[in-house]
């Protein structure tokens, strides 16, 4: 039976810089289910279509082979495909967030991507991180943890990667982005972000990236036969 390490938390947490790098050590696979909800929030812009348009984007699903979103694993590293186009990089602007956050609301989208989760899990060791993933997608998941920081230090983190980049936003601007994030991903009616009963919960807001990695790896030797 493969191992499945579900992390979940809100935005910020450092979930995938954490996912990525102890998935490395274990040889595990890194999956990052958020990619999914950008690609399908990019394939509905490029169609036309408004992600926060529930009907249309239903509509617009209903018409697509059940493999159309796919995560393919080249050279360890996650690739996301809408049809046959590589949309990895494309899903990383502001736009493509925006409607990543409004397509995850949208019950028809969730469960068009639940079975492909489902279906990696099934097959491989991996570390899957999102909102739902010990809630609704590994309800049996070896090992549940629940990752975050203050929204302080989680807007602390992101103004210094933004600090780097012309037109930075106010620091009170990056805080108040977190917290309506934060707001939206546990407040929606779908698979809200929680803490699952059975999750560690782990708290990263007074440790450093090097402390964190420790930190899941040592929960994982400690849960896992790894
Ligand atoms: O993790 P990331 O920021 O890339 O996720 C993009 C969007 O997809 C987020 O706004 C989040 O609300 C949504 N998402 C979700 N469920 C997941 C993963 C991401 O609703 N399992």
């Amino acid at each position: 039976m493969p191992i499945n390490i579900a992390i979940d938390g809100p935005a910020g947490a450092g979930k995938s810089t954490i996912a990525k790098a102890v998935s490395k050590k274990l040889g595990f696979i890194y999956v990052d289910t958020g990619a999914l909800y950008r690609a399908v929030a990019y394939h509905m812009i490029t169609k036309g279509i408004s992600p926060s348009d529930a009907e249309k984007t239903a509509e617009e699903l209903s018409k697509l082979d059940k493999g159309f979103f796919s995560l393919r694993f080249i050279d360890g590293a996650q690739h996301v495909f809408a049809g046959n186009e590589d949309v990895s990089d494309k899903i990383r602007t502001p736009e493509v967030s925006m409607g990543a956050s409004a397509v995850s609301a949208i019950p028809a989208v969730r469960k068009f991507l639940f079975e492909l989760q489902r279906s990696i899990a099934r097959e491989n060791n991996i570390i899957m991180d999102g909102r739902d993933i010990g809630t609704v997608v590994l309800p049996d998941a070896d090992l549940k943890i629940y990752l975050t920081a203050s929204a302080e230090e989680r807007a602390r983190r992101r103004y210094k990667e933004l600090a780097e980049k012309p037109d930075c936003p106010a620091f009170e601007q990056v805080l108040a982005d977190i917290e309506q994030r934060d707001y939206n991903d546990m407040h929606r009616e779908i698979a809200p972000l929680k803490q699952a009963e059975d999750a560690v919960l782990a708290d990263t807001s007074d440790v450093d990236l090097e402390g964190a990695i420790d930190l899941i790896l040592g929960l994982i030797k400690k849960h896992c036969k790894v």
